[in-house]
């Protein structure tokens, strides 16, 4: 995180770098008025949605979405107002079971002093104080041996890439987090040594991160918390508490099995329904199956970008280059929409750490290079050949100041003093920095 910030900040320096804060594309700014003013956009806005269950009862309270619970400890002002009921009970399921899954249970079973250690919101911190979750199991609807997934940077677009669930530094601060015992519903979906010592290299790491599972928690079996790794079973309804009604009281599962046993440590194995259930009581559900990205207002009418639906994407041709057509990434004959293109979870789907996405942003961005000095025409009929470039924000704001009183952009000056007085609260009060919970709190301290 650190590397990130600390590359961002470096990229600022540069005196061609505009940062423009607190402006929602679509909104605030079309991409219509965008467009006269750019040689090229290039889409990062990530994802934005989270997937829903759609099963009986996922609006009782007490079902929480992961991504909001989230971005509620994290502070970010959208989900200031969340509230997460943490006194309802003791137990608590994290349904789903990548590295959101385990971010969850960590924040639900850490101790306050270590939260404290960390930028966490001083909102949540608060609430969190007042958390009576003592067990957290974590649901998966496959095995370990699904989700316990090796990372291989990309080195092309094109390369091989094996995408992460759970990765390594998660596991490992989940399993070395003091007075937190670990139980492993199904130790016998990961295979022994011999198994493992055949493999090719490659796989030998994803066997590796799995037995540190095996290997289990350093906390004691007696300890007062404990999470659970629960494996084949697949949310079918919450129950509603006859007590509190509205509430739920508990998670009914569907036990599934491999469809073919002997695959059960392949990486795409798939399971189905035994046609039994069993019942998971929890006064708590965080909903954590994956996030996706949505279209933004006027892409299409804007400027003729698709949108692909189902897989959540801006279809491209995996190097970046958006392309004009609704069948996904790759599909042959498809055309390069001149100057736009994409990076990160809207180009390739929400999967991957932040160095992956790091690594496909750089690919993007050494294609815009390529295609400018190769001279391909970019938005407006701009090439490198033509000479004459579009003026950007400078242009931009001009019309668009006219146009609209009230739009207040945050420069990256503006972004160093919010993140320097967030800092500042911190140090009063001996933590790494204390976050402003509402965009106005912020806007407040720029005038
Ligand atoms: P994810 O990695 O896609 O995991 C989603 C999980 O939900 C999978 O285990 C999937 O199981 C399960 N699932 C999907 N649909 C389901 C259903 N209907 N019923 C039951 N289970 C279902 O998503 P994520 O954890 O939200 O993470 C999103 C991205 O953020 C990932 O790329 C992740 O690595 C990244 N991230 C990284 C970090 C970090 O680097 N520290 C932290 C947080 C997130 P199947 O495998 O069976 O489909």
């Amino acid at each position: 995180m650190q590397n990130c910030q600390d590359r961002f900040a470096e990229v600022a320096a540069s005196d061609r770098f505009n940062f423009i804060g607190n402006v929602k594309i679509g909104k605030d700014i079309s991409l219509a008025s965008l467009k006269p003013h750019y040689d090229a956009i290039l889409f990062a806005y990530g994802a934005s949605k989270d997937k829903s269950l759609h099963i009986p009862g996922e609006d009782l309270r007490g079902v929480y979405s992961a991504r909001a619970f989230v971005g509620w400890y994290n502070g970010l002002p959208e989900y200031a107002d969340l509230s997460p009921d943490l006194e309802a009970g003791s137990r608590a399921v994290v349904i789903g079971n990548g590295n959101v899954a385990l971010d969850v249970a960590r924040i639900l079973l850490s101790s306050l002093e270590e939260l404290r250690k960390t930028d966490i919101a001083e909102h949540a911190l608060e609430a969190l104080s007042r958390n009576k979750v003592k067990n957290v199991t974590v649901l998966g609807r496959r095995g370990p041996m699904q989700v316990c997934v090796s990372y291989q940077i990309l080195s092309s677009p094109r390369a091989n890439t094996i995408e992460a669930a759970f990765t390594i530094k998660e596991i490992r601060e989940l399993l070395s987090l003091p007075d937190v015992a670990f139980d492993f519903e199904n130790p016998d979906l990961i295979p022994g040594n011999d198994y493992i010592r055949k493999l090719p290299k490659l796989e030998q790491r994803r066997f590796r991160l799995a037995q540190l599972l095996q290997k289990g928690s350093t906390a004691s079996n007696t300890a007062e918390k404990s999470w659970t790794l629960a494996s084949l079973a697949s949310p079918k309804q919450f129950t509603e508490s006859r007590d509190n009604p509205g509430s739920i009281n508990g998670l009914q599962l569907a036990s599934t099995h491999y469809k073919d046993d002997s695959t059960r440590f392949e990486l795409s194995a798939s399971v189905e329904s035994t046609g039994e259930t069993r019942d998971l009581p929890c006064s708590l559900a965080f909903r954590s199956i994956g996030y996706k990205s949505t279209a933004l207002p006027g892409l299409m009418s804007d400027l003729g970008v698709p949108f692909d639906e189902r897989a959540g994407i801006i279809p491209n041709d995996l190097y970046g280059r958006v392309l004009a057509t609704t069948g996904g990434p790759g599909e042959l004959g498809a055309m390069h929409i001149n100057g736009c293109y994409c990076a990160g979870w809207v180009k390739r789907g929400p999967t991957g750490v932040i160095a992956s996405t790091m690594d496909d942003a750089f690919n993007t961005a050494d294609i815009i290079v390529k295609d400018w000095q190769d001279k391909v025409l970019f938005l407006n009929g701009t090439s490198s050949g033509a000479g004459k470039t579009a003026q950007g924000w400078d242009s931009l704001s001009k019309e668009q100041e006219t146009k609209k009183a009230g739009l207040r952009r945050v420069s990256w000056e503006d972004w160093c003093r919010i993140d320097g007085i967030e800092k500042q609260r911190g140090r009063e009060e001996g933590r790494e920095r204390v976050k402003f919970r509402r965009v106005q709190d912020m806007l407040n301290v720029l005038t």
